[in-house]
């Protein structure tokens, strides 16, 4: 078997500052005909720059080097297969950055008038519809920038839902597999989180419920698909007994890549759900952002959304400011636009049937992945799998090779590793996210270079201990990186 392999050239770059050299330029400008302006005639003393900007002097050719060849110190979707857990790293059609950079939406001011933003507006409005239909659920804002901002605007959805019928109820049941930003949003918004196990089975329980639920609960916060990648088979009990206590059920729809086109969450009794639309709708996501978090609720949760919400009146869409009860604005101006641009034409593309194959591809391929590793890895929950599959490094361990090991070890045969060490309920977790947009012939690629890693671990430990040889950095200080980050070159 051939990997794809981490030799070859990648070049050694120094910081651009440092490849300055006073005068050097990347441009020329034609001669200045007309007055020149003393800056100090123009602009107020107090804004006047006292001393030199110390910017970088650079060439064309040295311009484009330096950038073309940091962008090889990347990895990324384009580069390989990424299947890093929970991310939903697929691969994103560039139809999606076409259309996301055509200058007639990317110019477009959020300030002008509605009748010049029809089209934008209109976008707006029929994603929403879409993810409507795709999740089953009454009424949507997109306006959160990502996953963990739709999380918070969820749970201010809810607080303030609580605060309207003047009982105010301080717990959110949070699963111990959750992720960590579900106890981080519930947190933020005053709520105190009761932690659910989630027993041996890896998927919640209602009689774990019971024992917890009561009038002081306002929601249980659930991600289904969980962080097992494990389908909460018993989700609508448990809705229904939070509801029959008068809470309510957020889930986390991050892991959405595994079920659209074949549940509906609306249909579970779910009443507000987060969409990762940088995750599940191709957009390039990784180092915080872009990103799109979509929330969507059922009809009782309605007029607590953000505004402003896009609505159409007859043939025109408006910004709508109406909802009485609305938690306020949550982001500026319409939300992260280009992103909702490349799910709407995702969406579109695909249609109801691919994204449903999408799903089922996904899931096929997670599953794949476990059979073949099955008998080399430990797998905690060793059933059919969704979207992900989570393995440990249990088996290695005896050899003292632990998942950092193997992890460092994937990046010499030319992959990422997948997410390692989370959920935090499976010690020694390795998180393997395929996606659907990846070949057999890849899979198998990963496939081999993990079997091949699990024997190295057997007859030669020190090797995989050692990793990586082949990349440019070997193991960093995480803890030091971290916590001391160098984030500034210019002392200014
Ligand atoms: C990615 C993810 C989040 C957070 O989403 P961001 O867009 O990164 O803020 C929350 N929950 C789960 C299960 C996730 O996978």
């Amino acid at each position: 078997m051939q990997f794809p392999g981490t030799t070859g050239f990648n070049f050694n770059e120094p910081l651009i500052f440092e490849k300055s050299k006073k005068g050097r330029t990347a441009c020329t400008l034609p001669e200045n005909d007309v007055p020149e302006v003393k800056p100090e005639s123009a602009i107020p003393q107090e804004y006047l720059r006292e001393g030199e900007t110390n910017l970088p002097e650079v060439s064309e050719p040295d311009l484009v080097r330096h950038y073309v060849r940091l962008s090889q110190w990347n990895y990324s979707v384009d580069t390989g297969f990424y299947p890093l857990g929970s991310c939903t790293m697929k691969y994103n059609p560039k139809v999606n950055e076409m259309i996301a950079s055509n200058k007639n939406f990317t110019q477009l001011h959020p300030l002008v008038p509605e009748e010049f933003s029809q089209g934008a507006l209109k976008i707006i409005y029929e994603l929403g519809e879409l993810l409507k239909e795709i999740s089953g659920m009454d009424d949507i804002t997109l306006l959160p920038f990502a996953g963990a901002h739709g999380e918070l605007t969820g749970m201010l959805t809810i607080k303030a839902y609580f605060r309207k019928k003047g009982k105010e109820r301080k717990k959110i049941l949070i699963p111990d597999s959750a992720h960590g930003t579900n106890p981080a949003s519930s947190a933020m918004c005053g709520f105190e989180v009761v932690k659910v196990s989630t027993g041996d089975k890896g998927i919640l329980t209602s009689e774990e419920i019971v024992k917890v639920m009561n009038e002081d609960v306002a929601a249980i916060m659930i991600t289904n698909p969980n962080t097992l990648g494990l389908f909460e088979r018993n989700i609508k009990e448990i809705s229904d007994i939070v509801h029959s206590n008068g809470g309510l059920v957020y889930c986390d729809g991050a892991n959405l890549n595994a079920i659209m086109g074949i549940v509906k969450p609306g249909k579970l009794g779910i009443d507000v759900l987060q969409f990762n639309l940088h995750k599940t709708f191709s957009t390039p996501h990784g180092g915080g952002g872009p990103g799109g978090g979509g929330v969507a609720v059922s009809r009782k949760l309605s007029d607590f959304l953000p505004v402003p919400a896009v609505v159409r009146k007859g043939r025109k869409y408006v910004l709508d400011y109406s909802k009485k009860n609305s938690i306020g604005r949550v982001s500026t101006f319409w939300g992260n636009f280009l992103v909702m641009l490349r799910a709407y034409a995702y969406i579109r593309v695909m249609g109801a049937d691919g994204l449903k194959r999408a799903s089922e591809l996904a899931v096929l391929n997670a599953n794949y992945i476990r059979v073949k590793l099955k008998n080399y890895y430990d797998i905690p929950y060793d059933e059919i799998c969704m979207h992900e599959v989570v393995l440990s490094d249990k088996k290695q361990k005896n050899r003292s090779v632990t998942t950092m090991d193997i992890a460092k070890r994937l990046m010499d045969y030319g992959f990422h590793p997948p997410t390692i060490y989370f959920p935090l309920i499976v010690s020694g977790a390795m998180m393997i996210e395929p996606t659907e947009t990846e070949s057999k012939e890849t899979l198998d690629e990963f496939i081999a270079a993990m079997l091949f890693i699990a024997k190295e671990a057997e007859e030669n430990p020190d090797i995989v201990k050692s990793a990586p040889y082949n990349t440019r950095l070997k193991r960093l200080d995480e803890v030091k990186a971290a916590r001391e980050p160098v984030l500034k070159y210019l002392k200014l």
